[in-house]
């Protein structure tokens, strides 16, 4: 079977983690099979969609390396076919104009809930006589179009993640409105269900991959697939994924897409590795920490989970951290200069940023922390108490005193690792003191507390941006 798979966002917010995550198992899924990835977008609730977050879906996807292969479909320039194939289900006696006011609706459910019934449709206007309808059009009402579901229909289907599924008729809710309210000559605005099965259907879709939340929409689209005589795809439902707390993830949970992720500091990469691994278990003896070029060939859905997946920041910042370890420092330089640029700081050189780098990178978890462990480096830092303290001995003063001093004769461009040693070992002796309290005050004196970085590379990082004397003079 020549595979073609399709993620189908609705442009109605940014790229979600949920929806990037099952882009990725259909890009997976196409690569290894060598089959067709396609985009469509899913613009019909013309209220709340925007041009916006179909840039931002874009360029999330590019982001995380995933391509699609031909032009997306966008899913409101086809809204006649849709319109087309609604007719053909009421000529064929599939579907039917229902006038149910939205009160009567109301009314309907506040009944069944006082009789402890599940909300549906009772399908009273399925058989409505032309005089009835004729009635209810003089008296102004405007219908919907509805799909018919029997009580007594049993859905079945081979899902590759849940086995074999069936779905009971009368679990769907009655018959399901495929058309919303509009003039009884018309056809009005079509809906979900209707959409996605002439879609799917139209881009030849073999297998259709998405959230399990859509588990009972299947049902309802594998009747309207037969109703309409087309080719049923094969399904695939993926596991939620569930915060901390056992819950679905959600606007709540703070982030929740991708370009947030980004923004954090999160590479592509770890994300993609991450998001990967969000129901999806590596089969033994493979790394979980991979590229998502590498993992097509042994991506399959016997491996993914039926269970919801927790979403674990543990491991996705260990992940981060490991790729940020694997990258050179220019690389990680590239990624951090535009950040140092937001924040007014230029580098002295190319070359004083990659030492910059080389310094803090170890200790990186996200590409962002490397503008809060570079800050004091562009700007002067502020005296925390423990800084305070140290500067507050009198022979901190002293210290910081004679090494001004010998500053003075060296070159700060030039200042080397040997000259800082030096003049540590000389101050020593001069004031009679320990090691450790030379470190820490010339520390505090630096960078305002006592802990950092290693302090001789980030002193002579100092000098060569010419800032170590000015902030060694303030406390003497
Ligand atoms: N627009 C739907 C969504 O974003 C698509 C579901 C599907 O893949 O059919 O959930």
């Amino acid at each position: 079977m020549t595979v073609r798979v399709r993620l189908a966002p609705s442009p109605t917010g940014t790229l979600h983690l949920g929806t990037a995550r099952t882009a990725l198992f259909n890009w997976l899924f196409a690569k290894k099979e060598g089959g067709t990835f396609l985009l469509r977008i899913e613009d019909t609730d013309t209220e709340r969609s925007k041009e916006e977050y179909i840039k931002n879906i874009y360029d999330g996807l590019k982001w995380l390396g995933i391509n699609w292969d031909e032009h997306p479909i966008i899913q409101s320039e086809r809204v006649n076919e849709h319109k087309k194939i609604i007719k053909t289900l009421i000529e064929k006696g599939f579907a039917y104009r229902c006038y149910v006011s939205e009160s009567e609706l109301d009314e309907m459910r506040e009944t069944q809930k006082r009789n402890g019934l599940a909300p549906k449709y009772d399908n009273r206007h399925r058989n409505l006589t032309p005089e009835e309808e004729s009635e209810f059009i003089n008296a102004g009402r405007e219908p919907v179009i509805r799909f018919k579901i029997s009580d007594q229909e049993l859905i079945s289907w081979n899902d590759l993640i849940r086995g074999q599924m069936t779905w009971s008729g009368k679990d769907l809710g009655g018959d399901m409105v495929i058309a919303r309210r509009a003039p009884a000559n018309s056809i009005g605005d079509p809906l979900y269900n209707l959409v996605v099965v002439a879609d799917d259907s139209v881009m030849k879709i073999s297998h259709v991959i998405r959230g399990e939340d859509h588990l009972a929409n299947t049902a309802k689209q594998i009747l309207l697939y037969k109703a309409l005589d087309l080719k049923v795809p094969v399904f695939a439902h993926t596991p939620l994924i569930l915060n901390s707390e056992g819950k679905k993830l959600s606007k709540r949970d703070g982030v929740t897409s991708i370009s947030e992720f980004k923004k954090m500091g999160y590479t592509s990469e770890a994300m993609a590795n991450y998001m990967t691994l969000l129901g999806w278990s590596v089969p033994e003896g493979i790394n979980e920490r991979f590229k998502i070029s590498e993992i097509s060939e042994i991506f399959s859905f016997k491996k993914v989970n039926k269970s919801s997946a927790k979403f674990d920041w543990d491991k996705l910042n260990w992940l981060n951290s490991q790729v940020i370890h694997e990258m050179s420092d220019e690389t990680i330089l590239e990624n951090l200069d535009p950040l140092f640029k937001e924040n007014g700081w230029s580098l002295p050189s190319k070359e004083w940023g990659i030492h910059l780098v080389h310094l803090i990178g170890p200790s990186m978890i996200v590409i962002n922390d490397g503008v809060e462990q570079a800050k004091p480096f562009f700007e002067e830092p502020e005296l925390n108490n423990d800084g305070k303290y140290q500067l507050e001995i009198n022979e901190s003063k002293e210290i910081l005193k004679f090494i001004l001093e010998k500053l003075e004769n060296l070159d700060a461009a030039l200042f080397s690792k040997e000259e800082a040693l030096d003049l540590i070992n000389q101050a020593i002796t001069n004031c009679q003191v320990k090691k450790g309290l030379v470190m820490k005050s010339i520390r505090a004196a630096l960078f305002g507390t006592l802990s950092g970085p290693d302090l001789i590379q980030s002193w002579i990082l100092l000098s060569r941006f010419c800032k170590d004397r000015p902030r060694i003079s303030r406390f003497i």
